[in-house]
């Protein structure tokens, strides 16, 4: 994966948000996949706290999602917001996305040429946010960040540190919330391995690689005094109210 800088933000909370709202914008006009850029209803970018510490990676929007904009708001996305209310938290302290930001038409699985068209914004989304763990929800998204097959039933509650473009994070794979929906057991593991996050939280940030020759900075250049048409505000994007 190539390295993804903090596009051009000054790394504020604020200016990453800025720019997250960029990607979105994008985002938004995306045909890298024709066939899902025919039939999709929107693009489903992601929701939540644009500097959260906590981060969930689903697959793909299904029907509910299409129709909203917004990411898991139907079954399974009504049992994750269930288990995050067990651990004491809410849709609104984490960001959620996927995979694949479109629909595939009839829920089928996310081709490999869309998740690698696709891969882009997500990496730009870690990239931006800057979570301290990545909590990928079953294959496709494990599969992925960890850039292996290995699949979710062996690597499930099992945390480890990965470097993402620039940034080194806790992926934490568990189990898809849909696949725990008719199947108990499953529900129990990930209930279970639900219950360590927050202890995955409190050990912060894992140690970071050193920065890249680009991410340093170079020496500010003395700039002249704006003009006042050059001191005009650029023009914003909507403000679209989902992060
Ligand atoms: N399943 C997902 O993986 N993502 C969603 O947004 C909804 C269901």
């Amino acid at each position: 994966m190539p390295p993804v800088s903090a596009e051009q933000s000054d790394g504020s909370p604020e200016a990453r948000r800025e720019a997250l709202k960029q990607v979105f914008a994008e985002a938004r006009g995306c045909t890298r996949c024709p066939e899902l850029a025919a039939t999709r209803k929107t693009v489903v970018f992601g929701a939540g706290n644009a500097d959260a510490e906590l981060m969930f990676v689903g697959e793909a929007p299904g029907a509910s999602e299409d129709e909203q904009g917004i990411p898991f708001v139907g079954r399974a996305g009504k049992l994750l917001e269930k288990l995050l209310e067990e651990i004491g938290l809410s849709r609104t302290d984490v960001f959620i996305a996927n995979t694949l930001k479109c629909r595939p038409p009839g829920n089928r699985d996310p081709l490999p040429v869309e998740i690698e068209n696709c891969q882009d914004y997500l990496h730009r989304q870690v990239a931006l946010i800057q979570p301290t763990v990545i909590c990928t929800l079953g294959n496709f998204s494990t599969k992925l960040l960890r850039g292996d097959p290995t699949g979710i039933s062996r690597l499930h509650g099992q945390p480890e540190v990965l470097v993402l473009g620039e940034r080194a994070v806790r992926l934490y794979p568990i189990y898809h919330p849909a696949a725990a929906l008719y199947t108990p057991r499953m529900l129990e593991t990930l209930r279970e391995d639900f219950a360590r996050l927050p202890e995955l939280l409190v050990l912060g940030a894992p140690e970071q690689p050193p920065p890249s020759p680009a991410q340093v900075p170079e020496p500010e250049p003395v700039e002249p005094a704006p003009t006042p048409a050059a001191a005009e505000e650029p023009p914003t994007v909507d403000q679209l109210g989902l992060f």
